[in-house]
């Protein structure tokens, strides 16, 4: 499958994916720091990956401009002017010391898909819209999805005062960027205009290629629960208290987080749980622990099910600390719900994977992406194209060309046989 090519619209198709890598690797060399992809919301990077974009996009034959909180947005008419859009995106930000793809990808991928169809002079009964979004991954602000949130009317006013590590605040940020912090409404979109947003993504896990898949049509986004947990026991001398009549926190912490994982392992149907963080105190060498805290990641295919399996670690690790007579506080720190992709375009990705000779595979995605923001102004669905070792934000993540040119021509394919909802669809 490698080296297979495929005729779309009477010219090699590979020639697609060359062109995405290529472009690919222009956009990662616009990075804080040479050595490491580095791209961060509101900084001269930003300004500069923002006109490289709209420069390809006015190449495809879109109109582009920079929206209020500082998203790239491309747009190629219809058959007629101001008709409702397929809108299509995806981020252009980067975790620190990130992968080229992660975001990127989707975007190019779109623009690449209009340049085609604007070369081949083919118009829709529907505008073709690509969004960049300026900030997914909340780096700078500790606040993620602030591009889609602004485009879906849901930007909350109070990160304004947020401030970064350099204590410079997000209302100061974007004066020095050149935007308005009292004008970010005017990003907002309304449902009337957008007929669906799809965005094609790298998986960021490895069930693509462990299946030999270069695609996936994503089920949904799942969401996600975050809690803190605070476990106190008695500190004591570590040579004078025996076994029987310790209190410690930090072994109790470590039969619960085994105990979460044993959940999570046993469940079989998506659930995923992470401890990823824990410290304990006193935190010396000869000191019974005395307090212990730790952060639990729970997340799941869809809300029932996570908040079942929350309800079932809450109690199992209440009968554990119970047991150890010791106190647990439990708060919830972070609580996102479950994104399902819509059927009705679901299935037309599916007939687009189909038609290019794939095996349709359907796959949750355990990672945040904008779609999760975007539901509340439009139906959303996702693609996903494989990654190398499952591996994302990393200096490692890597897209093969030949993947990257699957991916592309399932978008086209998609945006040529588009079918916007009919009531009966839903
Ligand atoms: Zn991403």
């Amino acid at each position: 499958m490698s080296n297979k090519s495929v005729a779309t619209g009477g010219r090699q198709a590979s020639a697609l994916g060359e062109e995405i890598v290529g472009r690919i690797n222009r956009l990662a060399a616009i990075s804080e720091t040479p050595d490491n992809l580095t791209r961060i919301f509101l900084t001269v990077e930003h300004r500069a990956a923002a006109d490289l974009i709209m420069a390809w996009m006015v190449e495809a034959g879109m109109s582009a401009h920079l929206d209020a909180i500082g998203n790239v947005c491309g747009r190629y008419e219809g058959e007629r002017p101001g008709l409702p859009c397929l809108m299509l995106g995806s981020h252009y930000d980067t975790v620190r010391d990130a992968g080229r793809w992660d975001g990127p990808l989707g975007l190019i991928t779109a623009i690449s898909c209009v340049a085609d169809l604007h070369k081949r002079g083919r118009r829709f009964p529907f505008a073709i819209e690509v969004t960049g979004f300026a900030d997914e991954e909340g780096v700078r602000f500790a606040s993620t999805l602030l591009g889609s949130r602004a485009v879906a009317g849901t930007f909350n006013e109070r990160v304004l005062a947020s401030r970064d590590g350099a204590g410079v605040s997000m209302r100061e940020a974007l004066v020095q960027f050149g935007l308005d912090p009292d004008h970010i409404g005017a990003a907002a979109r309304v449902r009337s205009e957008l007929l669906a947003y799809i965005e094609l993504h790298i998986e960021q896990g490895p069930v693509l290629e462990a299946k030999g898949l270069p695609v996936g049509v994503v089920s949904a986004i799942a969401g996600a629960t975050r809690l803190a947990a605070r476990v106190t026991g008695m500190a004591g001398h570590a040579g004078t208290v025996p076994m029987e009549l310790r209190r410690d926190a930090l072994t109790g912490a470590a039969e619960m987080i085994a105990k979460i994982e044993e959940l999570c392992l046993t469940d079989g149907r998506g659930l995923v749980g992470t401890v990823g963080y824990i410290h304990a105190t006193p935190g010396a060498t000869n000191v019974i622990p005395g307090e212990t805290h730790f952060t639990i990641d729970l997340r799941a295919p869809t809300d029932v099910h996570r908040n079942r399996a929350l309800s079932d670690i809450v109690r199992q690790i209440e009968a554990i600390a119970k047991r150890r007579k010791l106190e647990l506080r439990l708060d919830v720190t972070h609580e996102n719900r479950t994104v399902p992709c819509a059927l009705w375009l679901k299935t037309q990705i599916a007939e687009a994977v189909a038609a290019e000779g794939y095996p349709v595979f359907e796959l949750a995605s355990g990672a945040g992406h904008d779609g999760m923001a975007m539901v509340d102004i439009a139906d959303v669905a996702m693609v996903f194209v494989r990654c190398r070792g499952g591996i994302s934000h990393h200096p490692d993540e890597h897209v093969e060309v030949t993947d990257a040119d699957a991916g592309a021509r399932v978008l086209l394919r998609l945006i040529e046989n588009f079918r916007p909802q009919k009531a009966a669809d839903s």
